[in-house]
């Protein structure tokens, strides 16, 4: 049995989340002890305790200790089943970590799957939908992985009431996945959307990145968003090229004004343009696990994020895969994954 310690580096979610995603692809059953120990917060919250759930649904699973709170989990799958699934987390938690614990070990199991999920879409500390459809689902594509998403509605916290939905096809041919430069600038835009407040929010946040970014009004989009059950304000900003996109994010919340949350987006988008690395930190931990169960690759990035380096350990419980960091000169790496597919 695979015990895994959920203090271990990062000690946060994405340990649990990867070692269902792992554990359903591989048929292998696991423990986890304190569980999200390394949070303030331990144990399972909503959105955790949906990946479980949702985990346990598609693959048919044998599971003790899913429930609220809980630190510790046992979890034995059998044959993940392709189908159509609907996975309601019931707040504000984030439905692109719920969709990325299941995402693959359906795209694996050679069956057609339509799924929809309820919550939070665009939430601190997690991939906003934009990112996943801009950002995420394009590359796993280039890895062969058929799956498309669609905003049905926007999630914000604490409100939540979001809902995405999902399609994923059995893949023909899994290949390799090569992201050792960006190429050429093939696009930018910078989106200020605000839900049940004021406009001008928005306003006076595109007119900040303008500023910092030096860019023009077409690149600039300010928008409400009329369907939100709640408050909510994010501030995204998309930099396309031709090997990649990025989308970097940066929310409203009490306390900050406009200028402050537009000029973190800002100064995000200038670290990332400050140096050539095609791949950024959050995709860097995103892209571990779609690698290793497609062809593998290669991708270089920034100092790896404790999220990256814990993910790293995770699928090494796993498979017996070695994921090798080198360096690639100008303080960036090089992040080669053997595939396991
Ligand atoms: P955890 O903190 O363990 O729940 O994991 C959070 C996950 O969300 C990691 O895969 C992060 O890379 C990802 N994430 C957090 N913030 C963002 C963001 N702004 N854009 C994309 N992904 C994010």
């Amino acid at each position: 049995m695979i015990t895994i310690d959920g203090t271990y580096g990062e000690g946060g979610g994405q340990i649990l989340r990867s070692a269902l995603t792992l554990a359903l692809v591989t048929g292998k059953p696991f423990r986890i002890d304190n569980i999200r120990g390394g949070r303030a917060k331990p144990g399972l919250l909503r959105q955790h305790l949906t990946c479980v759930q949702a985990a346990a649904r598609i693959g048919d699973a044998t599971v003790d200790g899913a429930a609220l709170g809980s630190t510790t989990l046992l979890f034995q799958p059998k044959a993940v089943s392709g189908g159509d699934y609907t996975f309601s987390i019931g707040s504000a938690g984030s439905t692109t970590l719920v969709l990325q614990t299941v995402l693959l070990p359906l795209a694996l199991a050679g069956a057609v799957s339509q799924l929809v999920l309820g919550g939070g879409t665009h939430n601190q500390s997690a991939p906003p939908f934009d990112f996943l459809q801009h950002a995420f689902l394009p590359l796993l594509r280039r890895m062969g992985f058929v799956a498309s998403a669609k905003l049905r509605r926007a999630g914000f916290y604490p409100a939540g009431g979001g809902e995405i939905e999902v399609s994923i096809f059995p893949p023909d041919t899994l290949r390799p996945l090569v992201l050792e430069e960006r190429g050429s600038r093939t696009g930018q835009r910078a989106d200020a959307v605000v839900a049940n407040l004021p406009w001008d929010i928005a306003r006076r946040e595109v007119a900040t990145v303008g500023q910092m970014l030096n860019w023009s009004a077409e690149d600039l989009h300010a928008r409400s968003d009329a369907q939100a059950r709640g408050p909510g304000n994010v501030v995204l900003i998309t930099l396309e090229h031709e090997n990649v996109t990025e989308v970097i994010t940066a929310f409203g919340q009490l306390g900050k004004t406009a200028e402050q949350v537009a000029s973190e987006a800002a100064q995000e988008a200038k670290r990332y343009l400050a140096t050539p690395a095609p791949v950024g930190p959050h995709l860097a931990d995103q892209l571990l696990l779609p690698m290793t169960l497609a062809a593998g690759g290669r991708f270089v990035t920034t100092p790896l994020t404790p999220h990256a380096t814990t993910n790293i350990a995770v699928i090494r419980q796993f498979l017996d895969i070695a994921i090798t960091v080198t360096p690639a000169g100008n303080g960036l790496y090089a992040v080669t994954v053997p595939g396991a597919g």
